[in-house]
C-alpha cells in the first residue's frame, strides 16, 4: 500500500484556523455573548469568501476568535485543538502564528500568552505527533513597545517552542519600512523572520522585508511585477509562503489563472504551499493542493517541488 502523502503547513494563524464548535463552546464557558446559538449561524461571520473586497476587510473575520483567546485556557486549547486537527490532515510539521499582543485584552501578558500556546502545542505534539512550533507576530499598526516586546519574547524562548517571528495585519496601511527597529532587534537576538509582505502592497515591500533580513516571504505575489526582484529571491533562496485561496479571497489575484506560483516555480525560487487561515478562509493545506490541480493544472511534478520546499523551508530541521 502506498504511504499517504505527509504534508507541512508554514503559514498558519491560529485565531483564523479555530473550529466554530470550538469558538461556540468556549464562549459560552467564559460567558461571552457572540450573538449566535450554533455552528451553522457563526460560520458566515468567521469565513471570508469571493465577495471579500480587500485584505482589510479580510482581517474582519478575526474579532469573533479573537475574543474567546483572552484567557490561558482558550489559548492553551486553542492550541491542542489545531495541533489535533492538523494530525488527521496527516500534517507531520507545522509551524503556527499568532501575534502574543492581541491576547492581553482580560489581563494576561504577553509571556503568559506565549507559555500558554507553547503548552498546548507540546500536549498536542505529545498526543499527535504533529510537530508544531509557534511563530510570534508583530502587528502592524502595533504599538512600537508591544512589538518591541514580543520579539524579545520571540528571543527568550527560541528553540523553547517558538521557532521564529512574523509581520502580520493591514500591509496597504502601514509600510514594511516602519518596523525598522523591531526587525533590527530581531536580527541581534538570532530570531530568523518572515514577513507578510507584497499581498496588499507592491514589489518594494517585499524589497523593504529582504532589506529588513526576513529569510522567507509571506505570500509575495507582487513580486512578479519585478524581474529583478524574482531573480534576486531564487538567487539567495527566500522561501515564499504561498496561501492560493486567501490570496483569491484577499484579491491579491484576481484569478486563479493569473496566479503567479507557475511562474516563481520556472524562475527556481523555493515557493511552497500553506492554508493561512484553516476557518477564514475555509481551507487546508490538503484542500490547497486539490484545489490547485483543478483549477490550476498542477502538475504531480510541481507538486512534488511544492511538498520539497515546504520541508526545505522550514525553520526547524527535522
Ligand atoms: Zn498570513
Amino acid at each position: 500500500m502506498r504511504k499517504s502523502e505527509e504534508y507541512v503547513d508554514l503559514h498558519l494563524h491560529l485565531d483564523g484556523s479555530l473550529s466554530p464548535e470550538f469558538i461556540l463552546e468556549r464562549a459560552e464557558r467564559e460567558g461571552i455573548d457572540l450573538g449566535v446559538k450554533s455552528a451553522a449561524d457563526l460560520c458566515p461571520l468567521l469565513t471570508a469568501n469571493q465577495e471579500t473586497a480587500s485584505l482589510n476587510e479580510y482581517l474582519q473575520c478575526f474579532e469573533i476568535p479573537l475574543q474567546v483567546l483572552q484567557s490561558a485556557e482558550g489559548l492553551e486549547g486553542a492550541a491542542y485543538d489545531l495541533v489535533r486537527r492538523l494530525s488527521a490532515l496527516n500534517i507531520t510539521y507545522s509551524e503556527i502564528r499568532y501575534a502574543p499582543g492581541l491576547h492581553t485584552r482580560a489581563g494576561l501578558s504577553q509571556e503568559e500568552a506565549v507559555e500558554t500556546v507553547n503548552a498546548g502545542l507540546q500536549k498536542g505534539v505529545k498526543d499527535f505527533g504533529v510537530k508544531s512550533y509557534a511563530i510570534l507576530c508583530c502587528m502592524r499598526g502595533g504599538e512600537a513597545w508591544q512589538n518591541m516586546e514580543t520579539i524579545e519574547l520571540a528571543g527568550k524562548y527560541l528553540g523553547k517552542g517558538v521557532a521564529g517571528a512574523d509581520l502580520a495585519g493591514a500591509e496597504a496601511l502601514y509600510g514594511t519600512e516602519l518596523y525598522q527597529d523591531v526587525f533590527t532587534r530581531a536580527r541581534e537576538l538570532g530570531v530568523p523572520f518572515t514577513i507578510h509582505a507584497g499581498e496588499a502592497a507592491g514589489p518594494e515591500s517585499i524589497r523593504k522585508a529582504l532589506a529588513l533580513g526576513a529569510s522567507r516571504i509571506g505570500h509575495g505575489i507582487a513580486a512578479v511585477l519585478d524581474e529583478d526582484l524574482m531573480e534576486e529571491l531564487a538567487r539567495r533562496e527566500i522561501p515564499l509562503e504561498m496561501c492560493p485561496l486567501s490570496n483569491l479571497q484577499t484579491k491579491a489575484v484576481k484569478d486563479i489563472k493569473e496566479y503567479p506560483l507557475r511562474t516563481f516555480l520556472e524562475k527556481g525560487i523555493i515557493v511552497t504551499v500553506n492554508s493561512d487561515n484553516m476557518t477564514v478562509s475555509g481551507t487546508d493545506v490538503v484542500n490547497e493542493f486539490c484545489f490547485l490541480e483543478e483549477q490550476y493544472g498542477l502538475t504531480k511534478q510541481e507538486k512534488e517541488m511544492l511538498m520539497k520546499n515546504g520541508k526545505k523551508a522550514a525553520y526547524v530541521a527535522d
